[in-house]
């Protein structure tokens, strides 16, 4: 019954504030600050019932590492079996689930405001996190609603000195929105440290703020890509595409979008080789998948600190085996993916939250790498590479 209700309002567009306020059907204390909800998506594990209005969802994925072996089973009983509530643990807050679909032209425009007011040093420095926030909640995520003159008028106002929170009259949402977009944004746009070396190897570093995400296809190297986030895939079951798929060339080298460190490597039956980097700050975990059997990587190794910019892997076609080092995807192509976390639960649990970066790839494309040949090492390395003020030594 509870259900049908929710449906109803869901479709009505007005689920999103009935969540907030009755949170308590779903067993979950979420709280405004906290979101529990997005105002496009909810979903909850101890309700088993999904309010979406496209095909996304925290299904099993291509690219969850948990879909290995006898985890597999536990997807598979998922739908049959009541998910135990954890009695000892603490109800905490935390967002549930982003809906993530700003256009490029709003998240450029939204940073280059944010760049330039960081950089003319002059009036208060507006963040392009606030911005888009202030955007969402105004359009109630529909950004198909997005007008410039908002994004100036809010723009005029942080840099006046105001507030987002004296800038809306919805405060949850607009808190929900900065909590969220801050997660899947947060270290995109910044302070860095950045190391170029030139062809005669002389090495410059500049000191700078701005975007400091790399395009995961060194320079010189092509893709064709389009928005397949949340497609039917069927190898092993049916689940739908958390990720990103990038076609390219075998051999390509694959570049650190954001730095991190090393947080899972080898073989992964969906993703063949691949490699998850999970950002300084804990939020973002990038996946990387299918790349280059036989030599896969880039001298990597668990819990290494990776740069932005630096070669970590090349592409290639592993995958959909049990069996290591197996190509079984029949065209060449980098998955991408990244996953939210705002809680350790998150992370392999089936509550895992994994965003669309289709629009997110073409804003990393203004940032391509040049790589060079090493041929003593066999490996490609980056003449340009990041280290942020938080990069640990
Ligand atoms: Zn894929």
């Amino acid at each position: 019954m509870k259900s049908r209700i929710l449906a109803a309002l869901a479709a009505m567009g007005i689920l999103p504030a009935l969540v907030l306020f009755n949170i308590k059907i779903y067993n979950y204390r979420a709280s405004a600050a906290a979101g529990g909800a997005s105002p496009k998506v909810f979903y909850c594990v101890n309700d088993k019932t999904q309010y979406a209005n496209k095909a996304s969802g925290p299904v099993p994925s291509e690219s969850a590492d948990v879909n290995e072996n006898e985890n597999d089973e536990n997807y598979d009983n998922a739908e049959e079996n009541d998910i135990p509530e954890n009695k000892n643990s603490e109800k905490k807050t935390y967002i549930k689930w982003v809906d993530f679909d700003i256009p490029v032209k709003v998240l450029r425009a939204a940073a280059k405001i944010d760049i330039d007011t960081h950089t003319n040093g002059s009036g208060t420095p507006v963040g392009w996190i606030d911005l888009l926030s202030l955007l969402a909640t105004k359009y109630g995520g529909n950004f198909s609603l997005y007008k410039e003159v908002d994004l100036k008028y809010f723009a005029d106002s942080l840099a006046s000195g105001k507030k987002g929170e004296e800038l809306t009259s919805n405060l949850k949402i607009y808190k929900y929105y900065t909590e969220a977009y801050g997660a899947v944004l947060g270290g995109m746009v910044g302070k860095y440290m950045k190391t170029e070396r030139a062809e005669d190897g002389t090495i410059t570093v500049s000191e700078g703020y701005g975007l400091r995400v790399y395009s995961p296809f060194a320079r010189g190297y092509y893709y064709s890509h389009s928005d397949d986030f949340g497609k039917s895939r069927s190898f092993g079951y049916k689940r739908r595409h958390l990720g990103h798929d990038m076609m390219g060339s075998i051999g390509t080298p694959i570049i650190c979008v954001e730095s991190g460190y090393v947080e899972a490597l080898g073989w992964n039956m969906y993703g063949g080789w691949r490699v998850g980097i999970r950002s300084f700050d804990g939020k973002r975990y990038y996946y990387y998948a299918h790349l280059r059997r036989n030599h896969p990587y880039n001298n990597l190794y668990e819990g290494k600190i990776v740069n932005a910019g630096e070669v970590i892997g090349y592409l290639g076609m592993t995958g959909y085996s049990r069996r290591e080092n197996v190509n079984n995807i029949n065209t060449p192509h980098l998955h991408i993916g990244l996953q939210v976390i705002f809680d350790p639960s998150q992370k392999d649990g089936w509550n895992q939250i994994w965003i669309d970066v289709y629009e997110l790839t073409k804003l990393w494309e203004a940032q391509k790498a040049p790589v060079y040949l090493d041929e003593a090492a066999n490996e490609r390395f980056s003449r340009s590479y990041m280290t942020y003020p938080e990069t640990p030594d």
